[in-house]
């Protein structure tokens, strides 16, 4: 059976706005997800409900949900909102009982981002056309990244608890920022930018695996970490790596050393968190309430 719910907004209150017929309620946090946030997903069986959830399936913005059961008549899930998202988010979910499936459809709101602009100074050689040899170089890395990013829904659960900075140092730019690299508007600024020197640590922000080490023509040595469950951290420009693919890492750990490599004006560690192929705000990483 098909159902259709829109969601109706809540004002300022916490949990998200949740719809219910006979089945299930959907709640989300925060209750009013913005362009290039995370968001948590609480479904809970109706109290009336004599058959229990078994699973839940289904897809956000194009990224598999992995709920999973926290509780009898509860399951949670999380997922991403994309930067440039114009519109509401539709998205059905399979509700898989011990009798029989039901596919109900959710429409939730996403609200406007304020995303800055800023204009930088590079090399030259960073903003002009690349030439066949180098963009052939660039293609490659990119797709080794891509495939560090698709890995994340393969794995397992590896975090507990709340994500971590990876650095204590002052953020120096946000996530979102319009980006003009020699008075031409490139790109997005999809990571968190953070203070530092060459040389100065850098951890992992939660468990997970080293899925790709590179030294990369825009990223320079970077690490990209899977904590499964469609989570990634990525930590780029590093002047030194200290792990290696396929190992190990904890919350905590060091990983690497603040540098210079790559595309940059100077030292900083650019961190990066997705969902799946969702850039998301890091911000939001470390807000999202964990179960
Ligand atoms: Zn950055």
């Amino acid at each position: 059976m098909v159902r259709w719910m829109v969601a109706v907004l809540a004002l300022a209150a916490l949990p998200g706005p949740a719809s219910a017929q006979r089945g299930i309620t959907l709640l989300w946090t925060p209750a009013r997800p913005i362009q290039g946030s995370l968001v948590r997903l609480v479904a809970v069986a109706d109290s009336g409900a004599t058959d229990s959830i078994l699973a839940i399936r289904g897809d956000l913005a194009g990224e598999p949900l992995h709920f999973e059961r926290a509780g009898t008549r509860r399951l949670v899930a999380y997922g991403g909102v994309p930067a440039d998202w114009q519109a509401n988010l539709k998205f059905p979910l399979v509700v898989q009982y011990a009798t029989h499936v039901d596919t109900i459809r959710f429409e939730m709101p996403v609200y406007r981002a304020v995303f800055g602009s800023e204009r930088l100074s590079v090399a030259p050689e960073f903003t002009e056309k690349p030439d066949s040899a180098l963009q052939a170089r660039i293609d490659h890395e990119s797709r080794q990244i891509a495939v560090a990013w698709s890995r994340a829904h393969q794995t397992p659960r590896l975090w507990q608890g709340r994500f971590a900075r990876p650095r204590t140092g002052r953020i120096t730019s946000p996530f979102g920022t319009g980006r003009e690299f020699n008075g031409i508007v490139q790109n997005r600024h999809l990571g968190l930018d953070f203070d530092g020197s060459v040389g100065d640590s850098i951890t992992a922000s939660s468990d997970g695996i080293v899925v790709l080490v590179g030294d990369f023509y825009y990223s320079g040595r970077c690490v990209f970490v899977d904590h499964g469950a469609g989570f990634s951290t990525a930590y780029l420009h590093m002047s030194e790596v200290l792990v290696a693919a396929g190992d190990t890492v904890k919350q905590g750990q060091l990983i690497g050393r603040v540098g210079a490599t790559g595309r940059v004006t100077g030292p900083h560690l650019h961190w990066i968190a997705k969902y799946g192929r969702i850039s998301v705000n890091p911000m939001s990483l470390l807000r999202l309430e964990i179960k």
